[in-house]
């Protein structure tokens, strides 16, 4: 019998979240971010969720590869442009559109003549000091790729490193101005991040947002606010059921390394869930859980295939629970109950994405 673990993606979640950020920045068009494998959904999966986008980044020439595959006709944005000169060819013949960040792309594009006009997206490092032109260089930078006669199409880029967090976006902003100004061609700026928080800056609004997590269901890190305050539905559902129940004596202890003592008589569910599943070995005693749409705890340490959790607040509601009860990990419970998976990252000291992306091979996968 195969294990009961299973995810399951909610393509009218997906749909909802897309009209989400198109409320926030209706003037913008819309990139959805699907790098790292639609974070750890899987492309295939939320394709039809994510349709009515205007276009498609991600990072992986193969990724692209199978969005033309899936009928994809749109525009597809390589974030980090290529890595190797043939990849220009691929560029050219899937018509993908490519960010610009250092000078060796730009050295590679004017060493091959014979590619299709090729439209970049010229990224400038306004702050977040991993890709881009610093701001002295920008202008430079463009004035090279303005020059060759295989680029018909110069758009401009960078990317906010703390949107979600307490320096926000005006010295990137004024940064980018600065060397941007009136350099023609479309800009994209704002993350999800961006999108919830900064979505009445006109130019987080201008040309084109680059929204991923948001399209996930989960909130960037604020902690103060889960997705669902933003309007957000969870886009994932991790599920599995019970393969057993424990009943504990006060001074009797769960799981490897002995981590939880019961203080008093305890009845336990052990779930078919572990961190080779992707659920986190860093969530501790206290992390949610879902057990039949009651809300519990974990209890002891999540080991490979199994954790363990409290089935108490189950007993007290008068709710039965044993082999074959509902486990939500997070998304939604079969009778509606919702746990956010921000709440389970943050138990794990992580953040969605990592949660989302970590999700393992071996978890079937359906999409509703
Ligand atoms: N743009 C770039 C360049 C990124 O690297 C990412 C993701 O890390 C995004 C946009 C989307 O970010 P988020 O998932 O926070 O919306």
């Amino acid at each position: 019998m195969p294990r009961p673990i299973r995810a399951t993606i909610h393509s009218a979640a997906l749909h909802a979240n897309l009209e989400r950020v198109r409320r926030s920045v209706p003037d913008a068009k819309v990139w959805a971010v699907v790098k790292a494998n639609a974070y750890g959904h899987g492309i295939e999966r939320v394709f039809e969720g994510l349709r009515g986008a205007d276009g498609f980044a991600l990072l992986d020439l193969g990724e692209a590869e199978r969005l033309r595959e899936l009928g994809w006709r749109g525009p597809i944005l390589l974030l980090e442009g290529v890595f190797e000169a043939r990849d220009l060819e691929l560029c050219s013949r899937l018509g993908l559109w490519h960010a610009v960040h250092c000078d060796e792309q730009i050295d590679m594009l004017a060493a091959h003549k014979t590619q299709a006009p090729q439209r970049v997206f010229l990224k400038m490092n306004s702050g977040m000091n991993r890709l881009g032109f610093a701001p002295q260089r920008y202008r430079s930078a463009w004035a090279r790729l303005d020059a060759l006669p295989q680029v018909d199409e110069i758009s401009l880029m960078t990317h906010f490193s703390d949107a979600d967090g307490p320096r926000g976006i005006a010295q990137q902003l004024e940064r980018f101005n600065a060397a941007a100004r009136d350099l023609p061609g479309e800009r994209t700026l704002g993350n999800s991040a961006a999108i919830l928080r900064h979505a009445t800056d006109t130019q987080v609004r201008a040309d084109w947002v680059r929204a991923g997590i948001v399209l996930y269901g989960s909130a960037p890190d604020f902690p103060e606010h889960g997705a669902g305050h933003w309007g957000i539905r969870p886009a994932m559902t991790l599920a599995t059921r019970l393969l057993g129940v424990q009943r504990l004596q006060a001074g009797d202890t769960v799981g490897y390394g002995s981590l939880f003592c019961a203080a008093e008589p305890l009845t336990i569910g052990v779930a078919a869930c572990g961190y080779a599943d992707g659920y986190p070995r860093h969530c501790d005693t206290g992390t949610p859980v879902l057990v039949n749409g009651v809300r519990t705890r974990l209890v002891g340490r999540v080991s490979m295939d199994l954790l363990t959790v409290d089935l108490t607040p189950l007993e007290r509601a008068g709710v039965a629970a044993g082999f074959g009860s509902e486990v939500t990990l997070w998304g939604r419970a079969a009778g509606g109950a919702l746990l956010e998976i921000d709440e389970v990252a943050r138990a794990a000291g992580s953040v969605g994405w990592e949660l989302m992306a970590a999700l393992a091979r071996r978890v079937p996968v359906a999409v509703d």
